[in-house]
């Protein structure tokens, strides 16, 4: 009670009434029912709970295995104030079916304690994943991601038959952008020249190789009948560029980014190769004026979502992978504790967005794009994940102070202004200030609606 309640449409001060894990009443002055248990919001923001459209709580890539895992990723989450996550499975065994990856991931997400989805992956194209692509949408899985790059890349002709069907079968499309050709022909050379300088990364992995992947997924995607796009962690000026493009001409495109790319530049890479480790992602981080181009991105609505690709592969098994070779360090930074706080202070405070501009991007507009309608948004009838945000608490962002199990941030010691103080799952409380209190197994899976405009 007593709190300003933000949404992706409006602030107001008023009172949400729970009951039976929905949102049973917004307004102003309510006298709550008998035996209800009241919570003071005074001075606080009262938030849908955050959604994370891009997480990686559970991955496997080679040798290394991500540091969290579902318990103790979605306890990041929660602290940060995110209840639900999107999950991108890996890949798996050459040649299996569509369902494999969604069957394994639920399998290992028994333990979730915040509410998740599944995008599904396309790691080859082929009449039995074509046939099988329907059933997947309507059993709650209607996004897939295709790469451009990497060994699981789809070939353009693939990636455009996989882009009809799914847009077909009531399904959006995400995409992993990069222009294949250009990467591995740079990282060839760069692991032959300078292997263990940090810079050859971002240098194997130019802003020229985004934006043209993205060029050519827009233009598949047009070709396939304006199939619905959404490229993940767009990263570059230059990309933004072709999204706005796209957009401009009437097609449906969407784009993510996150906030390594808000924050952080290509400097990162400059200074200790250890050190540098830890920025080790891809895409890499960018430019200044790449910067710059996102966050007016965010701000005239050409970029729709901020996901963070939370991938936590641990500083340890970083430089041991590595062993002094930056392409041997698997790629993926943590974010999925930090994105609400960080968007709100470098976004809302720094930067003038509006309350509800951040709201869209970290709760509604994912929910909306990826089918949960009853996620990211506080009214009559949602599911009663809700956020009591303290816009004032300043906190220093330091790997030993968040509760995600991964040994580094690379956001260490940031200040930022606002904290999520207590977080609700469907009514129950999860967090309160320093307490955890979700049980194993009380996140729920979330079977997604079909994609629609
Ligand atoms: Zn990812």
């Amino acid at each position: 009670m007593g709190g300003l309640v933000v949404t992706a449409e409006a602030e107001a001060k008023a009172d949400v009434l729970v009951r039976d894990g929905l949102i049973a009443a917004v307004v102003t002055g309510i006298s709550p029912p008998e035996g209800a248990e009241v919570i003071d919001a005074q001075g606080c923001l009262v938030i849908p709970g955050g959604v994370d459209a891009h997480t990686h709580l559970d991955l496997t890539v080679a040798r290394a295995h991500v540091s969290d895992g579902w318990a103790a990723g979605g306890r990041a989450a929660a602290f940060g104030g995110t209840t639900t996550v999107i999950e991108h499975p890996g890949f798996g065994p050459a040649g299996c079916s569509l369902f494999h990856q969604l069957n394994t991931y639920r399998q290992n997400a028994a333990e979730a304690v915040i509410d998740y989805g599944l995008h599904g992956v396309f790691q080859h194209w082929n009449e039995r994943v074509a046939a099988e692509l329907p059933q997947a949408v309507s059993a709650g899985f209607p996004s897939f991601k295709t790469y451009m790059t990497y060994d699981g890349r789809l070939a353009d002709e693939d990636f455009l038959a996989a882009l009809k069907a799914l847009g077909q079968a009531g399904g959006l499309m995400t995409v992993h952008a990069e222009n294949h050709a250009v990467v591995s022909h740079l990282a060839a050379q760069l692991k032959r020249s300078a292997p263990h300088l940090a810079a050859s990364h971002p240098q194997s992995r130019p802003d020229y190789a985004e934006a043209l992947a993205i060029e050519t997924a827009i233009a598949l995607a047009r070709a396939a009948g304006d199939a619905p796009l959404y490229i993940v962690h767009l990263s570059t000026a230059k990309g933004l560029e072709a999204v706005r493009a796209a957009r401009r001409a009437g097609q449906p495109v969407w784009a993510e980014t996150c906030p390594q790319y808000l924050l952080l530049t290509d400097v990162c890479y400059d200074g200790d190769f250890d050190e540098a480790l830890k920025y080790v992602m891809a895409p890499p981080p960018r430019k200044k004026a790449d910067v710059e181009g996102l966050w007016e991105g965010l701000a005239d609505g050409s970029i729709d979502v901020v996901a963070t690709d939370h991938c936590s592969f641990s500083w340890r098994t970083k430089k041991e992978l590595a062993g002094g070779n930056i392409f041997n360090c698997p790629g993926g930074v943590p974010g999925v504790e930090t994105r609400l706080a960080l968007l709100y202070s470098e976004g809302v405070v720094k930067r003038g967005m509006s309350l509800r501009r951040w709201i869209d991007l970290s709760a509604t507009a994912p929910a909306r794009l990826f089918g949960l309608p009853g996620k990211g948004d506080i009214k009559v009838g949602a599911e009663a994940d809700l956020v009591i945000f303290d816009p004032q608490a300043e906190q220093k962002i330091t790997a030993a102070s968040l509760r995600q199990a991964a040994d580094y941030t690379p956001f260490e010691g940031l200040t930022v202004r606002g904290r999520a103080r207590t977080v609700f799952l469907r009514g129950r409380k999860i967090v309160d200030g320093e307490d955890f209190l979700a049980a194993p197994g009380q996140g729920k899976f979330m079977a997604r609606r079909p994609f629609s405009a």
